[in-house]
């Protein structure tokens, strides 16, 4: 599978969220360069699912506006809109009765992909080599899947309707460590590859860090950190980017402490 385009670029012009008195996103300005990968990092809370969702407009905003490419969200469709934008999250809950082939296929569906049967199989079988499993995993049952694998086809759903845009909330919530660091690197992999832009959601600094090539920090609503891994690192993130760039540092510190 081959990209037509890179990936769009995402912005968000001043844009809130407010439920009844509260502020879950508060007047938030950014904007995402096509094809990068973005890590939204923070405490549970701080507003990084609800900025997600309003750019497939799972949430509408309070006020503001987001724009893919140069389109404002609010021009398309929902349903439209969402077929140009995979999405990931934590336990993606595959159908059940369904096996591999037919759930991945639910995603080319939605996006109203008019191929036939043989179409929508070939389709499947490189959509599970683009997730690293077996084409044979394609009359697997989801009860017969692990955790990762059941994410892997989760992914291959999202990516099924070819989207130049990933927003993943949390993809690897669920996961054990070593699953889920095997994942993170498929998944950037994938955006290398496809030339995707990809926004990702996770609570864990060491994987924005490892995977992103920007992370934004959130609390309380706002983006109070807007940095490179290596500048996060650096200490240029500030005293809330700090504070979470410090848990992975201790860890590795006292991890190397361990080995001499
Ligand atoms: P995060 O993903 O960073 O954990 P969320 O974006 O889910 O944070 O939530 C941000 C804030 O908005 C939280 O205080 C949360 O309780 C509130 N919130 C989120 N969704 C709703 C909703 N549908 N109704 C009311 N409050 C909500
Ligand atoms: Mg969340």
């Amino acid at each position: 599978m081959s990209q037509d385009s890179p990936g769009p670029a995402v912005a968000f012009a001043d844009v809130t969220k407010r439920y009844g008195d509260a502020v879950a996103v508060d007047a938030v300005s950014v904007a995402i360069a096509p094809g990068s990968f973005v890590a939204l990092v923070g405490s549970s809370g701080s507003g990084k699912s609800t900025l997600l969702k309003m750019i497939n407009r799972l949430v509408e905003p309070s006020g503001g506006r987001v724009t893919i490419g140069d389109e404002d969200v609010t021009q398309a469709e929902p349903y439209l809109l969402r077929r140009r934008i995979g999405y990931v999250f934590q336990n993606i809950g595959l159908f059940p009765h369904m096996n591999v082939a037919e759930n991945i296929a639910i995603g080319l569906r939605i996006a109203g992909d008019a191929s036939g049967a043989d179409g929508a199989s070939a389709r499947v079988t490189e959509l599970l080599e683009l997730v690293d499993l077996p084409a044979a995993f394609a009359r697997r049952m989801p009860g017969e899947l692990s955790g990762g694998q059941r994410q892997r086809v989760g992914v291959a759903r999202a990516l099924a309707p070819a989207p130049g845009l990933m927003l993943m909330d949390e993809p690897f919530g669920a996961l054990d460590p070593v699953t889920r660091d095997q994942l993170g690197t498929s998944i950037r992999a994938l955006h290398d590859r496809l030339g995707l832009t990809t926004i990702m959601v996770t609570h864990d600094m060491a994987e924005a860090l490892l995977i992103a090539d920007r992370v934004l920090v959130m609390e309380r609503g706002r983006i109070v950190a807007d940095e490179t891994p290596r500048d996060l690192i650096a200490g240029k993130g500030g005293a809330a980017a700090d504070a979470l760039v410090a848990v992975p540092r201790e860890q590795s510190r006292r991890l190397r402490d361990l080995e001499s």
